[in-house]
């Protein structure tokens, strides 16, 4: 599973998140709807997350995500790129 940031065309190989909150294993991710966290999100892997033109909130107050020890690229290549 390659990321790359500029170009990943259809989300092959991406997973739909579908969780609202914990932690999220290593992997691409990327949303289809918003989703409203009820915890937030922990990263602790390599982790790739594609808004696609959604958007992901919290539940209130800090952070929505937080990364510890991991790694994260948020992209939301819908803003640029409409086509998916
Ligand atoms: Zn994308």
């Amino acid at each position: 599973m390659l990321y790359n940031k500029f170009n990943h065309g259809e989300h092959v190989d991406w997973n739909i998140l579908t969780c609202d909150g914990g932690e999220l294993e290593s992997g691409n991710y990327y949303l289809t709807e918003n989703i409203i966290l009820t915890q937030n999100i922990t990263i602790g892997g390599e982790v790739a997350l594609c808004l696609n033109g959604y958007m992901l909130a919290g539940n209130g107050n800090g952070a929505v995500i937080t990364v510890s020890g991991g790694t994260l690229n948020l992209c939301d290549c819908n803003s640029s790129n409409n086509s998916h």
